[in-house]
């Protein structure tokens, strides 16, 4: 008999991102997502802001891919969109945490893109279907170094493809700030170390398209770039 002790198969690898200034990963636990949390991009979806609360999706933890690197377009949709997003990575857990205790969950921050195959975000929609073969794909978690401490709420978030500006928003747009965020997942889940979780992302979403490179970029953080092969 080989392989692992105690596995039928070797465990996969602890999927990770990198961190600002340091050889140290952060190791990841789980990606959870936030829908619906700035005004102008929940109209541009067809949504009304004061009547929808934002909401929770997930992507697989080894859905993270490295700022730099180049993916494949993915298969199964025509329609493939960024969102630029703030990341929050968190080294420690809770239930019910109260929105003044949420800060010290917080490790760090990170530039980060939400990739989406909006058209099959749309079928689902369409459906009442589940939204996880449109947000929860291979690759689709696109992350920068995450850089440790506090963020300025009043930074600004930019989306740029190829040089050309799309998406632009300050971070302080959010409808739910970060603390309300992660106050309420936590009476939903148990947070725990290694979760990191994508705030939700500014009007201006559009298709990147073979050969373009998508860059998000955050005040004070380091960019999550991704060039589309
Ligand atoms: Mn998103």
């Amino acid at each position: 008999m080989t392989g692992v002790a105690g596995f039928v198969f070797p465990p996969p690898p602890q999927p990770s991102a990198a961190v600002a200034g340091r050889s140290e990963r952060f190791a990841v636990r789980r990606i959870f997502c936030v829908g619906r949390n700035y005004a102008e991009h929940t109209r541009e979806m067809g949504g009304d802001p004061s009547a929808e609360p934002p909401f929770f999706f997930t992507k697989p933890a080894d859905a993270v891919v490295q700022s730099g690197a180049t993916i494949p377009y993915p298969p199964a949709t025509a329609n493939f969109h960024h969102e630029a997003e703030l990341v929050v990575a968190l080294h420690k857990g809770g239930h019910m945490v109260p929105e003044g205790e949420v800060e010290s969950l917080i490790w760090g921050h990170a530039a980060g893109n939400d990739l989406t195959r909006r058209d099959l975000q749309a079928e689902a929609k369409a459906a009442r279907r589940p939204w996880d073969m449109a947000k929860g794909f291979d690759q689709s978690a696109i992350i920068g170094a995450i850089r440790p401490g506090p963020i300025d709420t009043q930074a600004a978030i930019r989306c740029h493809v190829d040089g050309s500006l799309r998406q632009e928003a300050r971070l302080s747009d959010m409808i739910w700030p970060v603390p309300a965020i992660i106050a309420q997942l936590s009476r939903l889940i148990t947070l725990c170390p290694g979760d990191l979780i994508f705030t939700g992302t500014p009007a201006g979403v559009g298709a990147l398209e073979h050969g373009q490179t998508c860059t998000v970029s955050i005040d004070g953080l380091d960019s999550a770039v991704v060039t589309i092969r």
